[in-house]
């Protein structure tokens, strides 16, 4: 497990946040309470993000933000397995092999609802000529079951939504990115430079192709403004163009019945339908391509692992009023 050339991902263990078995694990930063209160476990946090190795390096985080349900750990912890692979050829794994990581499951009842954070760091290398110097490290941070209404989103650079971009996705669009802002006078981060529309179940492609060329497509359809639609679909429209500098889609096929009704199922690939398979292995790498990775940014500086825990800090603060 030594690191990897340019392009690929090389990690480290965070030894604390280790199992006893030595495995790494989703630990709950944020656990949202059923009052609606909240509450940050900073030390939790501060031993991810303020560890040696990785404080002041520069952060990459990638989180996946959406409401509970709807595939995100699952995907999650596909992007897992291509970061342990490095990036390699063979990351999908084998036929027979179960899904771990962060706890996906069915069912109709919601977990705890919060974010969760993958407690090893992995390390990227940038392989561009951008002024980057350092690795880059990659976060994953997963708000599991919340909706987004309930949930605060740290920076969620991937909306994963079901079916549609529906008018109240939008609505929560634009409702957290309101957050963002307030975060960002605090902090001085800009909160927003990518956004990824991805989505789930996606049953017209016969309108728009599964990836990512028909979800721009698609998705430049949605977000467009005519003067013919109320006004307040407009004032939607128009926040959400000015959050984000690169706003990109993705259109997901159905992963199959197994998948989605069968409670034994345990990931295997062997009970995914093929063209979901085939399409998460062009995803997972586009996600996860060091070059499309946005390092972080305050007052237009790049942001390390400590600036990122003081970002969280004042993000709560917002949310608790
Ligand atoms: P999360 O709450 O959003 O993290 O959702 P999970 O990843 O825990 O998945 C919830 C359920 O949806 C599980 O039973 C998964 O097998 C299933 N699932 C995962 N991906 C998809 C998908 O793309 N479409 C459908 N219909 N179900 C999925």
């Amino acid at each position: 497990r030594d690191s990897g050339a340019a392009d690929k991902a090389t990690y480290d263990w965070s030894s604390e946040e280790e199992e006893p078995d030595g495995s790494a694990r989703p630990i709950q930063v944020l656990v949202v309470k059923d009052d609606h209160t909240f509450e940050l476990d900073e030390a939790a946090l501060s031993r991810i993000l303020l560890a040696e190795e990785v404080q002041n390096r520069e952060v990459v985080a990638i989180s996946v933000a959406g409401a509970f349900r709807k595939g995100k750990s699952f995907l999650m912890d596909f992007m897992l397995r291509y970061m342990y692979s490095q990036a390699s050829e063979e990351w999908l794994g084998e036929a027979e092999e179960p899904l771990t990581g962060f706890s996906w499951r069915g069912g109709s009842e919601r977990e705890t609802t919060g974010i969760q954070i993958w407690s090893e760091v992995f390390l990227v290398d940038k392989p561009d000529g951008r002024k980057v110097p350092n690795d880059l490290l990659s976060l994953f941070g997963c708000v599991p079951n919340g909706t987004l209404f309930s949930t605060p989103c740290l920076i969620p650079n991937v909306y994963n939504i079901s079916q549609n971009v529906q008018e109240d996705d939008l609505q929560h669009l634009q409702l957290f990115t309101e957050y963002g802002r307030l975060a960002m006078e605090e902090t001085f981060l800009k909160p927003f430079q990518s956004m990824i529309f991805l989505v789930r179940d996606w049953s017209f492609p016969y309108e728009f192709g599964y990836g990512q060329e028909g979800g721009m497509k698609f998705l430049e359809k949605r977000l467009k403004i005519s003067e013919n639609q109320h006004e307040e679909l407009q004032n939607v429209r128009k926040h959400i163009h000015s959050c984000f500098t690169n706003i990109s889609c993705f259109l997901m096929p159905h992963p199959g019945l197994k998948v989605a009704t069968n409670p034994n199922f345990d990931g295997r690939l062997k009970e995914i339908d093929r063209e979901f398979i085939n399409n998460l292995q062009v995803l997972v790498p586009w996600l996860l391509s060091p070059r499309n990775l946005d390092v972080k940014e305050i007052n237009g500086s790049n942001i390390t692992c400590r600036g990122l825990l003081e970002y969280f800090k004042a993000y709560i603060k917002i949310y608790q009023g």
